[in-house]
């Protein structure tokens, strides 16, 4: 591959020759000459390239570390497949459980870095932390919890702590009052009946104050490895676009999807479906056009279907220049060392 920087800082061109890169898609079948607008300063993108990475994907997608590790599906896929599964008529329920492992499979691929956004150490930092991020963002609730675990470390110290200074702390999150006294109810609750240890079973968590059945299955899933699907917004509209529910209620939407997966799976698919409803498939404008399971999904077409213009609509890691943060993500690092070495989490 010859490279040939042009003289602005931050336009090069790539000339490709597939005599010594092989593309592995049709696609470039003469050297080609392309610019990529701040290439200097996306990290290995060089190497991916020689490495094989597809330029139509690329192409498509301003991030390049994105493009080459997301399931690239052309609107002419997918538009063929909703075509296809609109004249099949309903599907049997073999095909919905069989569509759905699939579609789980490769948002496993896509986000093998999924994990709960909420930082916690123990059950209890992540019980208080849930209980917190009620009508509030998890990039938020982080910002506050190291201050009020570094005050108050256990469920007795924050039951004696004094309400004004809980309600200081918790202050930037909103509704400061009613949630500082939401997590010292939750406190004496777990100091008096459960000897200071947050219970580990689904019917005991429920009864404590500000605890519903997502929450819970927080808790469960991710501080007891407890398989629980955790139906929030993202979860239960996206299930519904993917044809998995027809249901409103957070109760009946998780009846029905557990029903389509093994237990082992449900705790990571609804890391899963959260990352992609933030990402990819948002609630008003869904990235249709580069999103991975574009010819699985029966609600193709409800955003955007050219790439171009669905490219712009990625947040988070997959958003155009931030292909340091995908990398170090792929590459395993955690959301606090991250954050340590000063990238934003948020989108
Ligand atoms: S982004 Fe579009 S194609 Fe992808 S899951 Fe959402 S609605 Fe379906």
């Amino acid at each position: 591959m010859a490279i040939d920087r042009a003289s602005t800082p931050c336009v090069a061109q790539f000339t490709f020759d597939p005599s010594v890169v092989d593309f592995s898609l049709p696609h470039p079948t003469e050297p080609r000459a392309w610019n990529i607008k701040s290439c200097c300063d996306i990290p290995g993108l060089e190497t991916r390239l020689t490495r094989g990475a597809r330029p139509s994907m690329i192409e498509t997608m301003d991030n390049p570390v994105a493009a080459e590790h997301i399931r690239h599906v052309t609107p002419d896929e997918a538009a063929k497949a909703a075509a296809r599964r609109r004249r099949a008529g309903e599907e049997s329920s073999l095909s919905v459980t069989r569509r759905a492992r699939k579609i789980q499979r490769i948002l496993a691929e896509t986000y093998p870095y999924a994990v709960a956004e909420l930082d916690f150490d123990d059950a209890w930092q992540l019980l208080v932390a849930t209980v917190l991020s009620a009508q509030t963002t998890d990039v938020r609730v982080n910002s506050v919890t190291p201050i009020l675990f570094a005050t108050y470390p256990g469920p007795q110290d924050l039951a004696e702590a004094e309400s004004e200074s809980v309600q200081e702390i918790v202050r930037p999150l909103g509704f400061y009052r009613s949630k500082a006294r939401s997590i010292q109810a939750l406190a004496n609750r777990v100091v008096d009946e459960y000897n200071g240890e947050v219970p580990g079973k689904l019917k005991d968590l429920v009864t404590l104050p500000g605890v519903g059945r997502k929450t819970a299955n927080v808790v469960l899933g991710n501080a007891f490895g407890v398989p629980g699907v955790t139906v929030d917004t993202h979860f239960g509209r996206l299930a519904r676009r993917l044809g998995w529910t027809t249901q409103e209620d957070p109760v009946k939407v998780e009846k029905d999807v557990t029903a389509l997966f093994p237990p082992k799976v449900w705790t990571e698919l609804s890391h899963e479906l959260i990352y992609h409803g933030r990402r990819i498939c948002h609630s008003r404008k869904p990235a249709c056009g580069v999103c991975p399971i574009a010819d699985l999904c029966p609600s193709y077409g409800e955003g955007p279907t050219d790439p171009q213009v669905a490219r712009k609509l990625l947040a988070y890691e997959l958003k155009p220049g931030r292909e340091e943060l995908l990398d170090r993500y792929m590459n395993g690092a955690t959301r606090r060392e991250l954050r340590a070495e000063g990238h934003t989490l948020s989108a």
